[in-house]
C-alpha cells in the first residue's frame, strides 16, 4: 500500500476498509466497472481488529450477488450455538453454520476482493472531511469513532464495550460458538462469548452496555466478568484488545447528499448481539451501488437518497424488532423465556439466530413461543 502526502480522491472515495468500506468499493465496482475508486485506511492490512470474529453465513450469500465467492472455503464452519443464562440454557444445531474467522484473516481478504474488483488502496488517515471535497461522493467506513460522522454531526447512539482475546479451545468446545449472558442484577443485554474458530484457538470475550453516569469498566474487569460468566475461558488467554460497539436503534436512517455512512460508522450494530459484519456488508454494498449510480446520472448530490431508498426495506423494520427485541432482554424473565421457548422449539431458535445474526423478524412463532414461557409457572420466580 502507498502513503502518500496529500489525500488521494476518485470520483468515489471511501474512508475505511474494513468490511464496510471493502463492500461498498465491491458494490461500486460491481454496478459500474469503469468508476474510479478509491478506498483510504489508516492501516496496513492485514490488520487486527477487536471482534468476536463470528461471520454469519448471510455474508457470504450477500457478497456471492456481486461475484465474491469462495471467500471462506478453508475455514472450519461452527455448526452449533450454545446460549445460558444461569441455570437456563438451550444447544443446538444451527439451520445454517456460521464461521468464526479471525478480522485480520477476513478484513484482508475483503480488501483483496475490492482490489481485485479494481478499487484502488491508499494508506491515509482521513482527519476532515474537507480533505475529500475533490470526490464526487464520499463514503464513511470508518468505524465505531468515525471522523466522517463527527463532521456530518451525526449523533452517537447507544454504544456497548467488549473485550476480546484468543485461548486455546476445549476439547468439547469444538465446532461450538457459546453465549453466557449475564446474571441476576445485570443490565441485558450483557453477555460472554467464547467461539471456537476451528484451528485449535477460541475467540474468548465479554461486553456490555455503557450506562450514562457510570464509568466505563476498565481492561481488568471485562476480563474479570469473562472469567465469572465462562469459568476457565480465559486461562492462557492472549492478544486482550478492546473497542466500543455503536448499536443501532429503531430510530435509524441514512442522511441525504453525497456524504453516505455505512457499517459501525452508521451505528449499525445489532443490540441483542453485537453483530455488525452483517450490516456493514450489507450498507456497504448499498452504498456503493447508489453512489455508483448517482456518479453516472450526474447527480452525486442524490446519492444519499438512493442509498436510503435501497436500505430502507432492506432493514428498518429488522431494526425496529431488534430495538424491541434487546427492549425485552433487558429483562431477565424474558431472556430466560427467550431461551426456554428456543430449547422446546427448533423453529423458535431458528428464528431467534435470524433476528440475532442477520436482518430477521419477531416471528409468530417467536412472539407466541416466548409469551407462553414467559406466563408458564417455572418463570415466576422473581428475578
Ligand atoms: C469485541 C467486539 C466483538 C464483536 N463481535 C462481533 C462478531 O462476532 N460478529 C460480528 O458480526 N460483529 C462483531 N462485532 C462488531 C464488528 O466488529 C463491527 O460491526 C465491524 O467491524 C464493522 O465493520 P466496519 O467496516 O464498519 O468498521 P471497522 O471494521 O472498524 O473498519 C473501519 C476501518 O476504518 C479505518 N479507519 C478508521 N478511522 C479512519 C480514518 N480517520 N482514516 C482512515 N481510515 C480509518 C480503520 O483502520 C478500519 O480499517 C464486534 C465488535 C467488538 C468490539
Amino acid at each position: 500500500m502507498s502513503a502518500p502526502t496529500s489525500t488521494p480522491t476518485s470520483a468515489l472515495t471511501i474512508v475505511g476498509a474494513g468490511p464496510a468500506g471493502a463492500a461498498a468499493a465491491i458494490g461500486a465496482r460491481h454496478a459500474d466497472p469503469s468508476l474510479e475508486v478509491t478506498l483510504l485506511d489508516r492501516a496496513d492490512f492485514p490488520r487486527d481488529k477487536a471482534c468476536g470474529d463470528g461471520v454469519a453465513p448471510h455474508v457470504l450469500d450477500l457478497l456471492a450477488e456481486v461475484g465474491v465467492t469462495g471467500l471462506l472455503d478453508d475455514r472450519e464452519p461452527v455448526t452449533t450455538l450454545a446460549l445460558s443464562r444461569g441455570g437456563t440454557s438451550v444447544e443446538r444445531t444451527m439451520a445454517r453454520p456460521a464461521y468464526v474467522v479471525p478480522r485480520a484473516v477476513l478484513d484482508a481478504r475483503l480488501v483483496e476482493a475490492a482490489q481485485a474488483a479494481g478499487a484502488t488502496l491508499v494508506r491515509h488517515r482521513v482527519r476532515s472531511l474537507d480533505e475529500l471535497d475533490d470526490a464526487a461522493v464520499v463514503v464513511g467506513a470508518d468505524g465505531a469513532h468515525s471522523v466522517v460522522r463527527k463532521a456530518l454531526g451525526r449523533p452517537q447512539g447507544p454504544t456497548a464495550l467488549a473485550i476480546r482475546g484468543y485461548a486455546p479451545t476445549p476439547p468439547d468446545q469444538r465446532g461450538t460458538q457459546r453465549i453466557a449472558f449475564g446474571a441476576q442484577g445485570d443490565v441485558q443485554p450483557t453477555y460472554a462469548w467464547s467461539f471456537d474458530r476451528g484451528d485449535g484457538l477460541a475467540n474468548v470475550g465479554y461486553g456490555e452496555l455503557l450506562r450514562a453516569g457510570r464509568a466505563a469498566p476498565t481492561k481488568a474487569r471485562l476480563v474479570e466478568r469473562l472469567e465469572e460468566l465462562l469459568p476457565g475461558s480465559t486461562r492462557a488467554g492472549t492478544d486482550w484488545v478492546g473497542h466500543h460497539l455503536p448499536l443501532s436503534t429503531s430510530r435509524w436512517h441514512p442522511a441525504d447528499g453525497r456524504v453516505l455512512l455505512v457499517g459501525d460508522a452508521a451505528g449499525l450494530i445489532n443490540p441483542m448481539t453485537g453483530e455488525g459484519i452483517f450490516y456493514a456488508v450489507a450498507t456497504g454494498l448499498a452504498a456503493g451501488r447508489a453512489a455508483a449510480e448517482a456518479i453516472a446520472a450526474g447527480d452525486p448530490d442524490g446519492a444519499g437518497r438512493r442509498y436510503s431508498r435501497a436500505t430502507r426495506p432492506l432493514l428498518a423494520g429488522h431494526l425496529r424488532h431488534t430495538a424491541l427485541a434487546s427492549r425485552l432482554c433487558r429483562s431477565g424473565r424474558v431472556l430466560d423465556a427467550g431461551l426456554r421457548a428456543s430449547a422446546r422449539d427448533q423453529r423458535v431458535f431458528d428464528d431467534l439466530v435470524e433476528l440475532g445474526l442477520a436482518r430477521g423478524r419477531v416471528t409468530p412463532t417467536l412472539a407466541l413461543a416466548l409469551a407462553a414461557a414467559y406466563l408458564a409457572p417455572t418463570s415466576r420466580r422473581p428475578r
